[in-house]
């Protein structure tokens, strides 16, 4: 009995520890998944989403009142705000599974990339994907140039290194704004490790690893794509980047 009295201590200080660490985040254990079974993960939902075999996912009482101590998705997913965008839909995933970053554009500033900090750093996440799509509005809007109205300026401006790249590509224009879209994705992907000292330590140290892929609209499949061609982010703040830097960068788009 006594073995037992100590176990159940030992536990107790277990859970007391578990707690404090609690106390400032939700959870910093992490999804107990690779970097690299992570996005096996997210392509295999993809592939039950394209065939229209979506697997049953507990979205009920149950799994809601299990995530109130705390989440652990396994990806984090960078993409355009597009109504025919869901991430959670696009790779069939559920609730408390994937932390979604979307933005038009699927751009990096600032508030983008403390949130994918967030997900990374504090709840552990072990991927990345930015996600571009077929016919993305925002990247069309910098391809037709002229004066944006409104904010809209400020999300075009993020793109527009991407589109000059892929002019630099292809006088097609029917080719132009895919190429524009490959091009703004691994700009990306390549911003998160440029941008965030938090995110390039955490790929450098390969607990985290950087995706980049494109999804097709009429087919629903998502296709990945090498996350940085020349690595580097011609971000209109990023032009003082070296070719050095770049050539260290981690571009996963592996499967
Ligand atoms: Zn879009």
């Amino acid at each position: 009995m006594f073995k037992t009295r100590k176990a159940l201590a030992a536990l107790g200080i277990i859970a007391i520890l578990a707690a404090y660490s609690g106390t400032t985040f939700a959870s910093s254990e992490g999804a107990d998944v690779s970097p690299d079974a992570a996005l096996a993960k997210l392509m295999d939902g993809n592939k039950r989403f394209v065939e229209g075999k979506q697997a049953q996912k507990d979205i009920g009482d149950n799994r809601r009142t299990e995530l109130t101590k705390g989440q652990h998705p396994f990806a984090v997913i960078l993409s355009c705000s597009d109504s025919r965008v869901p991430p959670e839909h696009i790779f069939d995933q559920g609730l408390g599974d994937i932390f979604v970053v979307r933005v038009a554009g699927n751009i990096a500033d600032s508030v983008e990339l403390g949130s994918v900090e967030y997900a990374v750093e504090h709840l552990g996440s072990p991927l990345i994907l930015v996600l571009g799509h077929q016919m993305c509005g925002a990247v069309k809007a910098t391809v037709a140039g002229g004066k944006p109205e409104g904010n809209i300026g400020s999300i075009v401006k993020k793109i527009a290194p991407a589109v000059k790249k892929a002019k630099a590509q292809t006088k097609d224009k029917d080719k132009l704004l895919d190429a524009a879209i490959l091009e703004n994705t691994k700009n990306t992907a390549t911003t998160l490790t440029q941008k965030s000292a938090i995110i390039k330590h955490l790929v450098e140290g390969k607990k985290v690893k950087i995706a980049a892929g494109v999804y097709n609209l009429a087919t629903g499949r998502v296709e990945l794509v090498e996350a940085s061609s020349a690595g580097r982010a011609e971000g209109s703040d990023a032009a003082s980047q070296s070719h050095e830097h770049a050539h260290a960068e981690h571009s996963h788009a592996g499967h």
